[in-house]
C-alpha cells in the first residue's frame, strides 16, 4: 500500500464492492479498497460459477460504469419468463415485447461480471487496491477508523473516514460496528448447475414451483455453443445433498422428470455448486463510520434473482450521494441519509422475495389453489405483469441516478 490514509476504505471487492469502487473512480476521494481473492483466483467467493439474472437499472449501471459493451458476447437477454407450479394448472407468461421493452432481464457469468469490473479499476488514480489482502480488525473511532490489513508481506494499518462493509453475508465490519443481523434459514438448499438440452435458447427464462422448491432455468451465452442454460434448483438439504451425489445421467434424468420438456431433451450437465439458502437483515444499515451494502446489508434466496440488482442499487445510491457530498463522508448526517433513501427499496424487495418463498413452498391445497388463482390473474391482468416488472427496477421512491441516464464523475 502506498497511502495508508483514506477517505472511504471498501471492504470487499466481490460484486457489490467493486461495483461501487468503479463507479468512486476519478472522483476527489482517496479510496481503499480491500478484497481477499484475486478476481481471476477460483477460490473467488462472488465471481464463482454462479450466473446473474440482471434487471434493466443493473444494465444502466453497467452501461453508465462502461463494463458493460465488454460483457456482451457473454450475456443471453432474457426476453419471456415462463412460471409453472408442479401439478398444478396454474401457470403464467411474461413477454418483454407487452411490456415494450427489449429484454426483461440478461444472464451474465459472475465470473465476466467480476473481471470487467476489476479491469475497469486498473489505473484509477485515486484507488488503492490491497488484493489479496484480508481484513483482521477493524476500530471504530468517532473521527476515524482504523483498518488493520493482513496480506503476503504482513499486517499493515490504514485509516478511513468512513469504512463500506461490502464483505458479504458473514461482514467482520458490520460485527466491529455491532449491528445485529436477523437470519431466517429457509431449509432448502440451491444447486447451481450448467444444462445443455437439445432445444436452442429463445431467451426464455423458466421459473417452477416444485414442492421441494423452486427451480430456475436461465439462458446462457456460451460462444461458439448453443443449447446451454443455467440451473438454480433449491431443494431440501438432504435431497439436495443426494442430487449433488448422483451420477450426471442420473442428475439429468431425475432433473427432467421434475421440469418436464419444455426446454428439450437434456444432453450435457457442467459443473454442480451448491449454496444453503437463508434470509438475512442486518438491523440497521450504518454506524459510527461504517456503512452496510450488498449482502452485507440484506441476503436473500435467489428465486427471484434480486440479491445483487438490489446491492448494485445501494453501490449506486451510495456513489451518487458521495459525490454530491461535500465534506466528511463518515458524517452521521449523511450516512442517516444513505439509509433512509435505501429503506423502501431493500424492504419491498426482501418482502416480495420471502413472501413468493413462502407462498410457492406451501404444500396446503388451499394455498395451491390460490397459487393457481394468482397465476392465472397474472397472466390475464397486464398490471399485474407491470408491477412485476417494476422488481426489474427496483422498489419506491426515487431510483439512483447510475441507474437512470448518464453518469459522468
Ligand atoms: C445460487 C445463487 C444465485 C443467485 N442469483 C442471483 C441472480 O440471478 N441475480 C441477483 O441479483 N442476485 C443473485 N444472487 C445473489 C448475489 O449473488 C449476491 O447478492 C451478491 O453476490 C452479493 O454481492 P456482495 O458483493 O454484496 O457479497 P459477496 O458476493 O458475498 O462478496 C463479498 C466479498 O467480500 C470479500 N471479503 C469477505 N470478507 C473479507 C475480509 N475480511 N477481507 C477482505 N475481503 C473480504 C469476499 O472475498 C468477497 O469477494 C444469487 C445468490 C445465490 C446464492
Amino acid at each position: 500500500m502506498q497511502q495508508d490514509a483514506f477517505d472511504i476504505a471498501i471492504v470487499g471487492g466481490g460484486l457489490v464492492g467493486a461495483s461501487l469502487a468503479a463507479a468512486l473512480r476519478a472522483t476527489r476521494y482517496r479510496v481503499l479498497l480491500v478484497e481477499a481473492f484475486a478476481p481471476d483466483s477460483a477460490a473467488q467467493p462472488s465471481f464463482d460459477e454462479r450466473t446473474t439474472a440482471l434487471g434493466n437499472a443493473s444494465r444502466r449501471v453497467f452501461e453508465n460504469l462502461g463494463v458493460w459493451q465488454g460483457l456482451l458476447p457473454q450475456v443471453a437477454p432474457i426476453t419471456r419468463i415462463h412460471v409453472s407450479d408442479a401439478g398444478r394448472f396454474g401457470m403464467a407468461q411474461l413477454d418483454a415485447a407487452a411490456l415494450n421493452l427489449a429484454a426483461l432481464g440478461y444472464v451474465v457469468p459472475n465470473r465476466a461480471i467480476g473481471l470487467a469490473l476489476w479491469q475497469s479499476l486498473s489505473g484509477a488514480p485515486n484507488l488503492t487496491c490491497a488484493m489479496p489482502a484480508r481484513l483482521d480488525t477493524v476500530t471504530l473511532q468517532d473521527d476515524v477508523a482504523v483498518l488493520s490489513i493482513v496480506d503476503a508481506q504482513g499486517r499493515r494499518e490504514a485509516r478511513a473516514r468512513l469504512v463500506v462493509a461490502a464483505d458479504g453475508v458473514q461482514s467482520k465490519v458490520r460485527a466491529a460496528a455491532r449491528i445485529g443481523m436477523q437470519t431466517h434459514d429457509y431449509g432448502q438448499h440451491a444447486i447451481v448447475a450448467g444444462l445443455c438440452t437439445d432445444q436452442g435458447n429463445d431467451g426464455t427464462a423458466f421459473e417452477r414451483f416444485t414442492h421441494a422448491g423452486p427451480m430456475a432455468l436461465l439462458p446462457l451465452a456460451v460462444p461458439g455453443a448453443t443449447g446451454w442454460r443455467t440451473l438454480v434448483w433449491a431443494a431440501r438439504p438432504d435431497d439436495a445433498r443426494r442430487l449433488m451425489a448422483l451420477a450426471p445421467a442420473a442428475f439429468i434424468s431425475t432433473w427432467q422428470q421434475a421440469f418436464g420438456w419444455r426446454a428439450g431433451r437434456a444432453l450435457q450437465l457442467a459443473s454442480r455448486n451448491l449454496y444453503p439458502l437463508a434470509l438475512s437483515r442486518a438491523d440497521a444499515s450504518h454506524a459510527a463510520r461504517v456503512v452496510l451494502i450488498g449482502n452485507a446489508a440484506q441476503a436473500q434466496h435467489p428465486v427471484a434473482g434480486q440479491g445483487f440488482n438490489l446491492g448494485l442499487r445501494d453501490a449506486a445510491e451510495l456513489a451518487e450521494r458521495l459525490q454530491a457530498h461535500d465534506g466528511d463522508p463518515g458524517d452521521p448526517a449523511f450516512l442517516a441519509g444513505f439509509s433512509a433513501a435505501r429503506a423502501a427499496d431493500r424492504h419491498g424487495v426482501v418482502e416480495f422475495t420471502d413472501t413468493l418463498v413462502r407462498t410457492f413452498s406451501d404444500e396446503r391445497p388451499a394455498v395451491g389453489a390460490l397459487r393457481d388463482a394468482g397465476l392465472l390473474l397474472f397472466d390475464l391482468l397486464p398490471p399485474a405483469k407491470q408491477l412485476l416488472s417494476r422488481v426489474s427496477l427496483g422498489f419506491g421512491g426515487r431510483s439512483p441516478r447510475l441507474t437512470r441516464g448518464a453518469w459522468s464523475t
